[in-house]
């Protein structure tokens, strides 16, 4: 992507230049609490390569880290035990969605009820 910054605020925690509290990590993915959290547990989960601004940037060559993006916030989630109430996926993608920040992310959002989406 040509309109990546990057001196967006993830890809400077991914640097280790801002501050973050790291619940998981591995060689493709980072994820960490978010600082204004909407819900008991909201993490947000993050690939470490830059360059993929939103979901709405996404190619078909992504698919296979985007896929193991959802698998590993899955284990997240269980590891958060959130498995037997249940948990939200959200990605916000452009204006309309109010996304913030320009490195794309995945947020887990549990530990109450959540609203409903209808
Ligand atoms: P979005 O609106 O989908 O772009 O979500 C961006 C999220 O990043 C928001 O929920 C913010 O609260 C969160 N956020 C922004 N800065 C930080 C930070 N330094 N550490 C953790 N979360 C952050």
């Amino acid at each position: 992507m040509t309109d990546y910054d990057p001196g967006n605020i993830f890809a400077r925690i991914l640097r280790n230049e801002v501050p973050s509290a790291r619940v998981y990590e591995d060689d493709e993915f980072v994820a960490f609490k978010d600082i204004a959290p909407k819900a008991p547990v909201h993490i947000l989960v993050i690939p470490r390569h830059e360059g993929t601004t939103a979901p709405s940037a996404l190619l078909e060559s992504d698919a296979g880290w985007m896929g193991r993006m959802v698998v590993a916030a899955t284990k997240i989630a269980r590891a958060e035990g959130l498995d037997e109430r249940g948990y939200r996926l959200v990605m916000n993608s452009g204006p309309d969605a109010h996304q913030e920040v320009q490195h794309i992310h995945l947020h887990i959002l549990g530990g109450k009820s959540l609203d409903s989406m209808a």
